[in-house]
C-alpha cells in the first residue's frame, strides 16, 4: 500500500494535533450540560476522522449514520452524490453535528444538510477534516474545518480510491499512473 503513495500531504502526527484542536473548538459550542447531541458521520470516508474526533470530545452523544456514495469506484472527479440513505438514528429536536472527510464540490454536504433539516433538528453544524477552497462553493457552510488543501485527489485517513487506502494513516497523493 505505502509504495502506491507518491507524496504525503499531511502526516498522522499533524492530523492528530489538529483533530484535538478541532475537538476543543467543537466542545466550546456544545456545553457539557447540553443534552441531545447527535453526531452524524457521512460514511464511509469519515470513519477514521470520526473515531479520532469523538474520543477527544468529552460530551454525551448519540451517533446516527448516513451513507453516501459520491465518487463511485475509480472516479476521481466530483459527481452528484449517488445514493443517500436516511439517517439511522433519531434527529428531531436534537443538536446535530455532521462529520465528513472532505468538502470538495459541496454537493454531498448540500444534499445531506437538506435531508437532515427535513428531520427538524434543534441545531445543525458541520465539521470536515479537509476542504478544497478552490472548489467549495461559498454557500455551503462547514462550521469546523481541519485543513484547507490544494485541489488534489487525496487518499488515506478514511479517504479511498476504489475503496482502497482508507487505512493509510497519513493523507497523501497516489502515483499518477495508478489513477485514471
Ligand atoms: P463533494 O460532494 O464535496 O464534491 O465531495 C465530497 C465527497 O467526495 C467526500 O465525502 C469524499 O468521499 C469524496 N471526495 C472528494 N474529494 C476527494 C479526494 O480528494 N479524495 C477522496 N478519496 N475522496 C474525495
Ligand atoms: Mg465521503
Amino acid at each position: 500500500m505505502h509504495q502506491d503513495i507518491a507524496r504525503i500531504l499531511l502526516h498522522e502526527t499533524k492530523i492528530r494535533e489538529r483533530v484535538r484542536e478541532l475537538a476543543n473548538e467543537i466542545a466550546r459550542h456544545y456545553p457539557p450540560g447540553e443534552a441531545g447531541l447527535t453526531i452524524i458521520p457521512i460514511l464511509s470516508g469519515s470513519i477514521i476522522f470520526l473515531a479520532d474526533l469523538i474520543r477527544e470530545l468529552p460530551l454525551k452523544m448519540k451517533i446516527a449514520l448516513v451513507h453516501v456514495t459520491a465518487y463511485p469506484g475509480r472516479t476521481t472527479s466530483a459527481q452528484a452524490p449517488k445514493t443517500i440513505h436516511e439517517p439511522t438514528g433519531d434527529i428531531r429536536g436534537r443538536h446535530v453535528l455532521l462529520v465528513d472527510d472532505i468538502l470538495d464540490s459541496g454537493r454531498t454536504l448540500r444534499a445531506v444538510q437538506e435531508m437532515i433539516r427535513r428531520h427538524n433538528p434543534a441545531s445543525l453544524r458541520t465539521a470536515v477534516l479537509l476542504r478544497k477552497p478552490s472548489k467549495a462553493p461559498t454557500d455551503i457552510v462547514a462550521d469546523f474545518i481541519g485543513f484547507d488543501i490544494e485541489d488534489l485527489f487525496v487518499v488515506g485517513y478514511g479517504l479511498d480510491f476504489d475503496d482502497h487506502y482508507r487505512n493509510f494513516p497519513h493523507i497523501g497523493v497516489l502515483h499518477p499512473e495508478l489513477m485514471p
